[in-house]
């Protein structure tokens, strides 16, 4: 039973209980009749391994199923995301392996015919475990003349609450689908679109960013007059309309920090960076981003996700000898990247398994034939680009680990020469790949000449160019950083690219305050008894051992403080490192990473709008591709704090 697997995967976890459930709960191989087949992570790793291994002996110089396995071990390593860790290898649902999805329109076509479409493709994609995403640019804004009954257009609004409900509604064992929706600033709804989650129960289902170009935020900055118009991209324009960018900015700029949304995505940055941009024309012209927005994408692609666990990399964690051992790292991006890579093979496997499934489904064609296609356009993309999601988590242990303080200049300095290692290593893998294997089919040096990311690479490691020159790149796009929000979970470290949370909190437990041995902390309004117990961050008890602090021991709050003070984690931790330093970092990182990096700036309940406005400015002059913030307490019911986490 659950509870049984629960208590039998306890050990493993180190008797981190939220580890063992969660991993039952999401990882575990189970039937739909709640039998579940693995006892422990070891068996759900060994099924990966093999399926990799299974993948690498069609190529040359194929990795074996034990050394595949010696990554992945206590997610030590290499740790495949939630869809593939799930679905690999896994006969049991008829599900993808992808991570992140993006559909949309090809054009400016908008009609009542298409809506639909991308809602059933959505629920269809969903259904399959996939995170959504799409733009809503191409919608008619409110009030413009159509040729139905209803003679003029609803807008964009009423739409995203019908996508938003149609996400509600889908399942995926344990949680809930995800939905990103987007929409150009240019837009001439885009300030409905930016007001719609502000009345409470609205859109629930989705999360919604802005896509704002540099010349917008510049008429922002000098508070200048700025052009919205429809069709967005037209030379010719329907409708034109000047508004004060300074203005809807301070909007963007209140809701965020009102209610954490909408979160801003620096288009022109992202496209700009865009190496699958240089390949527009065939098809991958990027219009919006998975849920959490690290990987933008054009319709009908998809990318599959992996992190690898950044704090397994410090030598003597924590001391004075601390080292980042950097030629495991490099050899373990490169393997990680051939994982990657074997990923997309297996994901073409299980699309045709779908189809194989909808196609002998006892329903009509015409039922069947959205859904169908859908899967057909998906598989023609991902196998065209290959593209795949090589991340990082644990950034925060990491640094700390090494002795520095997340937020510092010395602490970017070395994460950003991590990253760089990190990219130069996992295209350097795609380059001898493309060697072994091919490259991706439309692979073309001259395309990709003025793209910042490859000149980049080209000037830290010309061989590697020269190399990529010659025999191509496996790959149209490799790295992102993902919240990794169950992987930290897994891993027991900090999360992504994030600052620790708390390095310390207290949790409290009901108990009856009639046995022997209970020590009641606190009662509550209907009487019962609670115990209060301390929690620490798993990577805060290496740091009290190897400094020789008693773990066992029960602290007063003051020498918690005292202790979290003489650590690594002080004035580093998501509510009190410096959010400037912070945004800087995420930019100079971004520089390494092809896709993009999901960030949550965490603030104080007590913040200003004027730090949430200098931030996201900062944000923009700094490289970022996007933003959010979260103020504590903002958005009730959605994000719960650290000590109500059950
Ligand atoms: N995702 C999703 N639903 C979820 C969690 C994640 O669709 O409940 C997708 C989404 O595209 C997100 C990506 O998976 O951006 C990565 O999320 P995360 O890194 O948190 O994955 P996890 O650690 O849960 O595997």
């Amino acid at each position: 039973s659950f509870e049984e697997a629960c208590r039998a995967s306890l050990a493993y976890f180190d008797g981190d209980e939220l580890a063992a459930r969660v991993w039952v709960n999401k990882y575990a191989l189970k039937d739909s009749y709640g039998n579940i087949f693995e006892k422990s992570p070891a068996d759900m790793h060994w099924r990966i391994a093999n399926e990799v291994a299974r993948i690498e002996k069609k190529y040359k110089n194929p990795l074996s199923a034990e050394e595949v396995f010696e990554l992945l071990d206590h997610f030590k390593y290499i740790v495949p995301a939630g869809s593939p860790m799930t679905g690999i290898g896994n006969n049991y649902q008829v599900a993808s392996l992808s991570n992140c999805f993006v559909i949309g329109l090809d054009g400016d076509a908008d009609s009542y015919g298409a809506i639909m479409r991308i809602d059933e493709e959505q629920v269809q994609l969903m259904k399959r475990r996939g995170g959504v995403g799409h733009d809503l640019s191409h919608l008619r804004p409110k009030g413009s003349p159509v040729n139905n009954s209803a003679l003029t257009s609803t807008g964009l609004v009423p739409f995203m609450e019908r996508y938003s409900n149609s996400t509600r509604e889908v399942a995926q064992d344990g949680r809930r689908g995800a939905l990103m929706l987007s929409v150009s600033i240019k837009h001439p709804d885009s300030e409905a679109f930016i007001d719609a989650k502000m009345t409470e129960g609205k859109i629930t289902g989705a999360n919604v960013s802005v896509k704002i170009d540099d010349e917008f935020m510049r008429c922002a900055i000098d508070d200048r007059e700025y052009i919205q118009q429809f069709p967005i991209y037209s030379n010719n324009p329907k409708t034109k309309n000047a508004i004060s960018a300074r203005k809807l900015w301070e909007k963007i700029v209140h809701n965020a920090w009102k209610s954490a949304e909408p979160g801003v995505l620096f288009w022109d940055t992202i496209i700009r960076e865009s190496i699958p941009d240089c390949y527009a024309d065939l098809g991958f012209r990027t219009v919006s981003t998975n849920p959490c927005g690290e990987i933008p994408l054009c319709p009908y692609d998809s990318c599959r996700l992996l992190s690898i666990n950044l704090y397994s990399y410090v030598v003597n964690p924590f001391t004075d000898k601390a080292y980042f051992d950097y030629e495991l790292f490099r050899k373990h991006v490169g393997i990680a990247q051939r994982i990657m890579d074997d990923i997309v093979d297996m994901e073409l496997e299980k699309i045709d398994l779908i189809m194989e499934k909808i196609k002998n489904d006892p329903q009509s064609d015409e039922v069947k034939s959205t859904e169908y296609h859908l899967w057909e356009k998906i598989k023609y993309k991902s196998g065209l680009g290959r593209r795949t999601g090589v991340g990082i988590t644990a950034e925060g242990d990491m640094i700390a680990a090494m002795g520095l303080r997340y937020g510092t200049q010395e602490a970017t300095d070395f994460s950003v020469e991590v990253h760089k290692t990190l990219a130069l290593a996992a295209y350097r893998s795609s380059v001898t790949m493309a060697q072994e294997r091919g490259a991706f089919a439309i692979y073309d040096t001259k395309r990709e000449e003025n793209n910042p990311f490859i000149n980049r690479i080209k000037e830290a490691d010309p061989q590697l160019y020269e190399d990529m020159a010659k025999y191509g790149r496996r790959n149209i796009a490799c790295l992102t950083i993902a919240p990794t929000g169950t992987t930290s979970l897994m891993t027991q470290t900090t999360s992504g690219i994030e600052p620790v949370f708390m390095p310390v909190y207290k949790r409290r437990r009901k108990v009856n305050p009639n046995d022997a041995d209970v020590h009641v902390d606190f009662v509550d309004e209907v009487g019962d008894s609670f115990e209060e117990y301390i929690v620490y961050h798993r990577k805060f008890i290496e740091w009290m051992n190897v400094n020789g602090f008693d773990t066992e021991k029960r602290y007063t709050q003051e020498e918690i403080d005292d202790l979290i003070a003489k650590s690594p984690y002080y004035k580093a931790t998501a509510n009190d490192v410096d959010w400037l330093m912070k945004v800087r970092m995420q930019g100079a990182i971004q520089k390494w990473v092809d896709h993009s990096i999901s960030v949550t700036i965490n603030l104080p309940n007590n913040v200003d709008e004027a730090l949430v406005n200098r931030l996201y400015i900062e944000a923009w002059k700094s490289g970022c591709k996007g933003c959010t913030v979260y103020r504590d307490g903002s958005r009730s019911g959605v994000m719960i704090s650290v000590d109500k986490k059950k």
